[in-house]
């Protein structure tokens, strides 16, 4: 018996997709201009299509989901400032102390339940108004919450966070990197999630598949021109950026319904993994696309495991002593899921 070479299954990242030929097509034949300028007529179409999808009035587009979240920190506050913030979410923990180094914000981090913060909770962060405390400027949300294993915050606790921000006078903003997995798993419109915030960024490649890119959306057109002056000053503003901006079109029209699939297949691959002994997950924790288990037993750590793993086509991520994190995505097709756990099941088993 012969092995045919299978392709390796990556399920470290939804960063990992590659733009499909069509999309790649898309991405050739796009109209462009320069877009510090404002003349670049395909950035001008996806801001357009981004803003009406999230039901804003307009949207800038921005090299990266980090960058969108920081130049939003930037623009909602001034340095000395203090940002509410869940404990584990991407701002603290990714992306590399910017909001102190960039934007001269304090985080305060509120520590969340699967990364979802209550309304009691921020209240409770938020600082009294008098001569000698820091000032809180802006409540931070994340959803999907990465760190949290892909959780959806239900609407309800947006809505109560929205009436303490409104009651304190505070603006909101939503890290949505994910937001569309949030969409497609609760049925919930993205504009009926983003109308309780001030200003959302959310991303065109992880899931939807673009090489790179992310939006920020708002109601607040002179916010945005405030956003837009700190995108040049940060070194994100790019010139013939439609080649780009065709791929996020080509994302937002095609690949949106399809995050089901990413979100079935970690369904599948949870109850699958829940038969392998030697593996410990919840199932009931899966609620998009992320899924975090234990290697359970002394034999392994995480890094051991994900390491033996390698050699046998199959990446996934180390993220604790014994804590493993799989990722489903659109270039994970359903016969990979079961061709993973059966890696798994075998290195286990040797
Ligand atoms: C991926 C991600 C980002 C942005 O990451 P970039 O790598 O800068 O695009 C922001 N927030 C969350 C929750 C993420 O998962």
């Amino acid at each position: 018996m012969t092995d045919t070479p299978q392709p390796i299954i990556d399920l470290r990242s939804d960063t990992v997709t590659k733009p499909s030929p069509a999309m790649r097509d898309a991405m050739a034949r796009a109209e462009v201009g320069d877009d510090v300028y404002g003349e670049d007529p395909t950035v001008n179409r996806l801001q357009e299509a981004g803003a009406a999808l999230v039901g804003k009035r307009a949207a800038l587009f921005v090299p990266s989901g980090t960058a969108g979240n920081q130049l939003c920190l930037r623009a909602h506050t001034e340095p000395g400032h203090e940002v509410i913030v869940e404990g584990a979410s991407h701002i603290v923990r990714y992306e590399l102390g910017a909001a102190a180094a960039l934007a001269g914000v304090q985080l305060h981090w509120v520590p969340g339940r699967r990364g979802l913060m209550t309304a009691e909770q921020v209240e409770a962060a938020i600082r009294p108004k008098d001569a000698y405390s820091i000032q809180s400027a802006l409540i931070c949300l994340e959803n999907t919450h990465n760190a949290g294993g892909g959780t959806v915050y239900p609407l309800a606790t947006i809505q109560a966070i929205r009436r303490v921000a409104s009651v304190h006078g505070l603006p909101m903003h939503l890290d949505g990197a994910r937001l569309f997995n949030a969409v497609v798993a609760s049925g919930v419109s993205a504009a009926d999630y983003a109308r309780h915030f001030d200003t959302v960024t959310f991303c065109l490649s992880k899931g939807l598949g673009a090489p790179a890119g992310s939006l920020i959306a708002t109601d607040d057109r002179l916010l945005l021109e405030r956003i837009r002056r700190f995108r040049r000053m940060y070194g994100g503003a790019m010139r013939q950026a439609g080649i780009l901006a065709a791929a996020g079109l080509y994302a937002l029209e095609h690949n949106i319904q399809r995050l089901a699939d990413d979100h079935a297949h970690a369904r599948q691959l949870a109850a699958r993994l829940q038969q392998i002994p030697g593996i410990s997950i919840d199932p009931e924790t899966v609620d998009t696309n992320i899924l975090f288990f234990d290697v359970i037993g002394a034999k392994w750590s995480a890094k051991e495991f994900v390491a033996a793993l390698k050699p046998h086509g199959l990446l996934l991520n180390a993220v604790g002593a014994c804590s493993c994190r799989a990722v489903t995505h659109l270039d994970v097709p359903t016969e990979a899921i079961e061709q993973a756990a059966e890696k798994i099941a075998r290195v286990l088993d040797r």
